[in-house]
């Protein structure tokens, strides 16, 4: 996930940071995971930790559970994959069936069971790929002895 608040070394004070790109944060809210910068004020994150690569909001800001950059959607949910091949069923199915909620309609039950499939199912083996993707690489690096100094 996108870390805490960040501590001041000198003061011990908790600084609100920008959760894009971290940088010190102008715009704050009661949930700092909605904390965002001048350049990031209508942007929000990629949910996969780490990357600063960021979507319009478009007035709606998140806590960056809600979008996967180009290269972490191909990384973390790859062509012909059986989750990929699960995404699209689900969301054909939610906007089969108005994925658009009208003002004072009930909820899209396809969209609700579209969103549980993405934060329980999709989300989480997305950021297992990255993240073991990230190990990959290291592994790799001392394989072939590319960090010596360790
Ligand atoms: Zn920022
Ligand atoms: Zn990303």
């Amino acid at each position: 996930m996108h870390c805490g608040k960040l501590i001041k070394a000198d003061t011990g004070e908790e600084v609100p940071h920008c959760r894009v790109c971290g940088e010190p944060a102008t715009l704050t809210f009661d949930n700092s995971k909605l904390d965002r910068c001048d350049k990031h004020a209508d942007r929000n994150p990629c949910a996969i930790e780490g990357c600063r690569r960021s979507t319009d909001a478009d007035g709606r800001l998140d806590n960056g559970e809600y979008w996967l950059c180009g290269t972490h959607w191909k990384i973390g949910v790859p062509p012909r994959s059986r989750m990929r091949r699960q995404y699209h069923r689900y969301l054909r199915k939610a906007k089969a069936h108005g994925w658009e909620t009208r003002a004072g309609a009930k909820d899209n039950l396809y969209r609700q069971r579209f969103w549980m499939f993405w934060h329980k199912k999709l989300l989480p083996s997305a950021r297992n790929i990255c993240e073991e993707g990230r190990v990959d690489v290291e592994q790799i690096h001392r394989m072939f002895g590319w960090d010596m100094e360790e």
